[in-house]
This record gives structure tokens, sequence and C-alpha cells, in this order.
């Protein structure tokens, strides 16, 4: 994508008969109140704040305030250590038909930038853009990880949580992968049973009431793309290029994507500290929206 386009804000607003609308700079804006998204209320917004002190002090390019003007909100489920799950739905429509997204970040706790990424991102959601979508959006899946002292894979009871989907033959595989081909990498316990964590269970939980028609997950560091699933996989996403990287017992992508025909988007960042430019972000976030329009429709 040439650099002149991705300053063009690129509206995709989804008209009544199921067409999508594209449109380049000042039109968006008439097209804004097509498909708003639903507006929080003040009482459930608070009720965050208190978490994003600490998710600030832990994360340097995401600002106390620019968490909470994020709107995330507990989603009633917690972490081992009884850190809300933080969720944030936004809806196209009452009732509306448009593709769901299920947008993770920071399964892994070490993965600073994926979960910085993430607030980024939701400080555009509400732009034309995105609208059209119905998201559940969770910029950090494993707090425990990163709110550790020193910011860790695992979650607090050492689990990866990447590894305790309930892949088939889990009980057999999982251990067993995780025994000959990690050497027992103790950071990539897949832990006892699948589904022994309560934040992999809100995620088993989400699939099966939010019923995404797609979930994102972001990582880092391996600057790729990876997919899982029947669609035709995303070639590039801003600089990074799609490369199958493999599929493990326990995963996510193994899970939702092979098993239970959710496809999965593993968006791996190139850095786990450094964040990309401002530039790259928004052409990740735009390439992935292209994707979706042309994909899930
Ligand atoms: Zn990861």
């Amino acid at each position: 994508m040439a650099e002149e386009s991705v300053r063009i804000s690129l509206c995709q607003v989804r008209a009544g008969l199921g067409a999508w609308l594209l449109a380049a700079g000042t039109a968006c804006a008439a097209n804004a109140s097509v498909a708003p998204s639903r507006p929080l209320p003040a009482a459930s917004s608070a009720a965050a704040a208190p978490w994003c002190d600490r998710i600030s002090a832990r994360l340097p390019t995401v600002s106390a305030s620019t968490c909470r003007q994020s709107a995330v909100v507990p989603s009633g489920a917690k972490s081992n250590n009884g850190f809300p799950i933080l969720e944030r739905d936004i809806g196209a429509s009452a009732g509306s038909t448009a593709p769901r997204v299920l947008l993770l970040g920071g399964i892994h706790g070490d993965e600073l930038t994926a979960s910085a990424l993430v607030f980024r991102w939701l400080q555009t959601i509400d732009t034309p853009a995105a609208q059209g979508l119905n998201w559940k959006v969770v910029p950090l899946l494993n707090p425990d990880g990163l709110l550790a002292a020193k910011p860790q894979r695992v979650n607090a009871h050492g689990v990866d949580l990447n590894r305790n989907f309930p892949t088939p033959d889990w009980q057999r595989e999982a251990p067993r992968y995780w025994a000959k081909v990690t050497r027992s990498d103790p950071r990539r316990f897949p832990g006892k049973s699948p589904l022994s964590e309560p934040e992999s269970r809100w995620v088993h939980q989400t699939i099966e009431n939010f019923h995404p028609d797609l979930v994102v997950s972001v990582h880092a560091p391996f600057g790729v793309l990876d997919f899982d699933g029947d669609a035709e996989p995303p070639r590039k996403f801003g600089r990074l290029n799609y490369r199958k990287v493999g599929v493990y017992p326990g995963s996510l992508g193994n899970y939702s994507g092979q098993h239970k025909q959710v496809p999965v988007i593993t968006i791996e960042l190139p850095h786990a500290q450094a964040m990309p430019s401002d530039a790259e972000i928004q052409r990740i976030w735009l390439d992935m929206l292209e994707w979706i329009r042309t994909n899930l429709n």
C-alpha cells in the first residue's frame, strides 16, 4: 500500500443490502451516522479506571488516560490473581448481521506490544473504517503475566494459555508435545488439563456465546501473520507477511481455526517491547479491515 493511501481515512460502511460502500476523506463524515457504536454507560466505564493505573505503569506507550478512554470494562471473568478480564463491545447496530470479530491482545504476558497495539486500535475503533462490524475487544487477556514482577509469557499458575485450549486428543498430545518437543520448557507448559485456567475458559465461553466469525490474536516478536481456518489466508498486513508458523496441541489457532471452524488470524508483531510506527499500526489495521471486508461477507 502506498504511503499516500495510508493517510487517507478509508471508510467501510455496510449498507442495508449487504453491500459495502468504500469512501475516502470527507465522504466518511456523511456516512458516520449509518453505523454508530453503542455508547457506554459512564458508571461501567469508570469501573475499569482503577485497573488502568496498573496497566499503564507496565505499558509505557499506554497512558492511564488512554486506557480509560479505551472504555474497557470488567467482563465479569477474572484472572487467577483476581484481575478482571477487561473487554469492550462495539456493535454495528442492534440485531445487525455484520461480521463478528473477537480481537484479543496479550495472551502471552511478556509480549507488551500486543496489548499496547490493541489499546491503540481501540482509540480508532469508533471511526467509520471499523463501524459496520460487531467487535468484542480484549486488550489484555493474561493480566497476571503482564503484571508479574517481571512480565512473563505464562499466567499466574505457570500455564501457557495458548496451549490450554481443548484441541482433540489434548490429554495425550499436549503433555507429550511439551515434554518431547519443548523439553519441558516452563514457558510452554500447557496445564494439567484443557481449560484449567480462568483466562482460557473465558475465551472458550466467549467463542460459544459471542459466536465470532473471526478471532484475531495479537502476539510478538516473530514479525509474521499466521492463519488457521478455511478462508483465504491474509497475504500481507502492513509489513507483516503470511507465513505458516505451526499447529500446536492446545493452541487457540488449532482449537478455534481448525477444530471449531472459526478462523483465527495471528498477528505477530516484530518486537515484544518496541511498538511499530504509527503509520505501520494504521496500515496493519486497515489491511485487516480490508481482509475482513473481502472474506467475511
Ligand atoms: Zn505469543
